[in-house]
């Protein structure tokens, strides 16, 4: 260690990053080179947290135990990117360690570009990554401009630095399968059921484990040994193996015995699913979390993912074009799986559109999962609220769980949530808890923990939230899809949501294109917020995470939804269209 810093003093020589080297947790000499950062001393000239926040996200959605593929700055998602380049890494870095706190730094497309005087109170830094004028806006365009090195896809959270790796995705997914199976069963839960889905990828992950705490059984069928294995390594996979008859024979003795189980088979679910059909089984639920948003991250069927990158690498077109065929296998069988008496729904990747597009008109027979399941929560604000203790204390996360159940006991599923979270997930990187709150109760939450770091019993968090959220996101195959109202396709709400968090103050804020269901298909915009405890933290807390929810409030108000009208009206949100 001590030969290789002597060697890279030189190189960093004056550079501000060097501390970061010194201590361990940057290493520009190995593959893997970021670790996320712990304890109490700040590294930012500042000595603000407002600045250390957005310095130990960064660490921490590129620490291997987060990231994907941390090698290429791709944290999940396919080529979900935290950074355009090592490059503009080291220089983002550099950047924060030596702001004002009342700079604002300028990322375009996960590349610093300036530094501009604002206030205190301003956002410190604010991100777009991904944007393109709408008619050039698709796969092809997009990536002859990553190539000239102009732009990144920053997919949701990645390119925000506010993804808390499998678990951010858990509670939305277990919510989502809890969802299906109320409406869909008469007792409730999975028990005794069989759910057939695929990709084991960084949100994919999250399907065995959400499946088995609604009681159900999983096969979740995935290409790449290595994710399943990083599945099992990380508690959210039980088994696994690469036979059919094996997979079937122990899910089904599951089902029957009515024991809550996940299986991962290795194969493709553009073979897999039509096989399972071909034998005449019909499972209960049917979905999918392949990556089918890029047909250059979609494995076709016949390849092992070595000879998926090999092709992607020769004949990109040839790959696409094989992807799009197999996405069409894929959702055939789905389609075919509902009229044969499953419950069926798209969950989030724009698999029904890639089969549309490559000649599948009966594609959209199965519904989206928000249009299906989740637009009732964003009806009231709720959405994906989530938090990391930004020393890497995991005591401070158990001590929030316990201020969860106690300030929101009357919410059941909540609580159940919590308590499942605390016994079955495992921490990656820095420790963080993810919760659906709603309009008021985020406000609420936010304001008692930084009560709780003032008084000293807790350390600085950070608060985020996916932009799958109530009024951050237009995504006409996702979260806007068959609006109430036909406003599926208006992307003014993403944008008025990110110019109010930066009025409100948000620590950063971010504005995506492309994210989960991919290039053209949608825009979305998300926040980070960093509490220390200051008074000045708790007027940005309660501000930020006022207008955030209370945004989607308005946006399902407005596109004539009964309850968030009702709530808007009796919780005081003042809209001239609404007539309270
Ligand atoms: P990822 O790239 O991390 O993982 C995808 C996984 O699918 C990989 O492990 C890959 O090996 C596997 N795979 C690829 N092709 C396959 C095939 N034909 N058969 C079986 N396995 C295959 O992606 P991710 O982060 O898990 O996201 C998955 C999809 O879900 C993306 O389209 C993403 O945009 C979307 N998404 C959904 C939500 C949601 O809320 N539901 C949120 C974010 C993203």
């Amino acid at each position: 260690m001590v030969g290789i810093l002597d060697e890279y003093r030189e190189r960093y020589r004056g550079r501000p990053i060097w501390r970061l080297i010194e201590e361990g947790y940057y290493k520009p000499w190995e593959r893997l080179r970021v670790t996320h950062i712990r304890g109490w001393d700040l590294h930012v000239k500042s000595e603000s947290w407002q600045l250390e926040g957005p310095l130990r996200m960064l660490f921490h959605v590129l620490d291997p135990e987060v990231a994907k593929d941390p090698e290429h700055l791709i944290v999940y998602g396919g080529t979900g990117r935290a950074a355009r380049s090592w490059e503009a890494f080291e220089a983002i870095v550099d950047t924060l360690m030596t702001m004002e706190e009342d700079d604002t730094l300028v990322v375009q497309s996960g590349k610093p570009v300036a530094v501009f005087k604002t206030h205190k109170m301003a956002p410190r830094v604010v991100i777009s990554n991904a944007m393109l004028v709408p008619k050039w806006a698709d796969w092809e365009y997009f990536r002859e401009l990553e190539r000239k090195g102009l732009t990144m896809y920053g997919q949701m959270t990645a390119g925000c630095w506010a993804y808390i790796g499998t678990q951010g995705i858990l509670q939305g997914t277990y919510e989502t399968f809890a969802f299906a199976a109320e409406k869909s069963f008469p007792e409730g839960n999975l028990e005794g059921r069989l759910v057939l889905t695929a990709g084991l990828g960084e949100m994919g992950g999250a399907q065995p484990l959400a499946v088995k705490m609604n009681g159900g059984v999983a096969i979740v069928v995935e290409v790449d040994k290595k994710m399943i294995e990083r599945r099992i390594r990380h508690g959210y996979l039980d088994t696994w193996t690469d036979s059919l008859d094996k997979a079937l024979d122990i899910a089904l003795k599951a089902k029957e015995k009515r024991e809550a189980l996940s299986i991962g088979l290795l194969g493709n679910a553009a073979e897999v699913f039509p096989e399972i059909l071909r034998r005449g089984i019909v499972p209960d639920v049917v979905t999918d979390q392949t990556p089918a948003h890029d047909p250059l991250s979609y494995v076709p069927a016949g390849l092992s993912p070595e000879e998926a990158e090999e092709l992607r690498d020769k004949d990109p077109r040839e790959y696409e074009k094989r992807a799009l065929e197999s996405m069409k296998m894929h959702a055939k069988a789905m389609v075919e799986f509902k009229r044969r008496g499953s419950v069926v729904f798209e969950y989030g990747n724009n698999l029904r559109k890639m089969a549309y597009e490559a000649g599948y008109k009966d594609a959209f027979e199965f519904p989206g999962f928000v249009q299906a399941y989740i637009r009732p929560m964003f009806e009231e604000g709720r959405g994906p609220f989530r938090y990391t203790s930004l020393t890497g204390n995991p005591r401070d996360i158990e001590r929030l769980d316990d201020e969860l159940i106690a300030t929101f006991k009357h919410n059941k599923r909540l609580v159940r949530w919590v308590e499942n979270a605390r016994k079955h997930v495992k921490f990656q990187g820095l420790p963080a808890r993810v919760v659906w709150l709603g309009y008021g109760e985020r406000a609420r939450f936010g304001k008692l923990m930084n009560t709780l770091i003032r008084l000293g019993e807790i350390g600085p968090m950070w608060i985020g939230r996916d932009h799958l959220d109530t009024g951050s996101v237009a995504s006409p195959y996702r979260e806007t899809e068959g609006m109430k109202d036909g406003s599926d396709a208006i992307g003014d709400w993403p944008i008025l949501n990110a110019l109010l968090n930066a009025a409100a103050g948000a620590t950063w804020v971010c504005f995506h294109h492309g994210g989960g269901v991919g290039i053209g298909y949608s825009i979305h915009a998300g926040i980070g917020l960093v509490l220390d405890g200051s008074r000045e933290s708790e007027l940005r807390a309660e501000r930020v995470l006022t207008v955030d929810p209370g945004l989607g409030v308005v946006r399902h108000a407005d596109a004539g939804y009964e309850r968030a009208r009702e709530i808007a009206c009796s919780r005081g949100i003042w809209s001239p269209m609404l007539q309270c």
